[in-house]
């Protein structure tokens, strides 16, 4: 089990294993989930593959937290050393069967990154990279342990400094998708309205000329926030660029799979959107939604 205060571990008031598939879980693809490899989650590919298979998800991309041969942040993702054994297993549970399960991986983007990621991503056989970004400087600002940080930080500032990141991130084109793009939100410190859209505008548009997509990530219902990543006002602005989506529940543990899936389908559909993002080895294409 987890004890990790992680910014994405597990919750007490996540959803629990239910064990019966849930009508109410609408066919989408999961497109962000972990494993144990990274520290702090549970479940290997199988059991991911076997609790998407309970609830109906048609695929699940399974999406580890990228390893890293500088020192940025091991205590939170797979060592170097274990990336093969993490390939393999996901390799193994890619049967004919659905759900199709996909290879894939949460990389971040840091100033730096790029000495590693550049090379090293292209040689891999992802189906899709999600690019995140965690901290600014050296503050894991969604990390509980340091939400204190909070406290005594100017917040515009902040969220200014995390969507120059974010633009920093789509500019690289290393990446396919932009995860949980208002996670400075994650414990309620965020600009009003009029001082957040222009700041978030600017890195879609730089999300929009990378032609990336971005992530509708229900596990922000789980923390204190209790909100999708991201807001219906920035999904709109997304949808006003016609920058394409896709679903991911940051699953920890397999019961999290396609968690609240019904909501993030409802969310997409008021935000203008009527198809989402798939992928295979990192070529996308769009699917009509499914009805609600
Ligand atoms: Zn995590
Ligand atoms: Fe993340
Ligand atoms: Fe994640
Ligand atoms: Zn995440």
């Amino acid at each position: 089990m987890t004890t990790s205060d992680h910014p994405s571990a597990s919750t007490s008031d996540h959803p629990s294993a239910s064990g019966a598939p849930r009508a109410s879980t609408p066919p989408l693809p999961d497109y962000h989930v972990h494993t144990v490899l990274c520290k702090h989650a549970d479940g290997m590919p199988g059991d991911l593959r076997d609790s998407a298979r309970l609830k109906g998800t048609p695929e699940v991309c399974i999406t580890d937290h990228c390893p890293t041969p500088d020192s940025y942040d091991p205590q939170h993702r797979m060592d170097m050393n274990d990336f093969l054994r993490y390939r393999d297993a996901v390799q193994e549970v890619r049967g004919s069967d659905a759900p199709a399960v996909l290879f894939g991986v949460e990389a971040d983007y840091y100033p730096g990154c790029e000495r590693f990621l550049a090379s090293w991503l292209p040689r891999q056989d992802f189906d899709l990279v999600l690019g995140s970004v965690h901290y600014i400087g050296d503050w894991g600002f969604d990390n509980p342990a340091e939400a204190d940080g909070w406290n005594t930080t100017d917040v515009c500032a902040a969220w200014s400094a995390y969507f120059d990141l974010v633009g920093r991130l789509a500019d690289t084109g290393l990446y396919d998708v932009v995860a949980h793009l208002d996670l400075p939100k994650k414990f309620e410190h965020r600009p009003n309205e009029n001082e957040m859209k222009p700041m978030a505008e600017r890195a879609l548009d730089r999300i929009a000329g990378a032609g990336m997509g971005i992530e509708i990530n229900t596990s922000g219902l789980y923390r204190r926030v209790r909100e999708i990543y991201p807001s219906f006002q920035i999904l709109r602005l997304a949808h006003e660029r016609d920058i394409p989506v896709c679903f991911g529940s940051d699953a920890h543990e397999p019961s999290q799979i396609a968690a609240a899936f019904s909501a993030a389908l409802e969310l997409a559909r008021s935000a203008g959107y009527a198809a989402s993002l798939r992928f295979r080895k990192r070529k996308a294409s769009l699917v009509p939604l499914p009805p609600m």
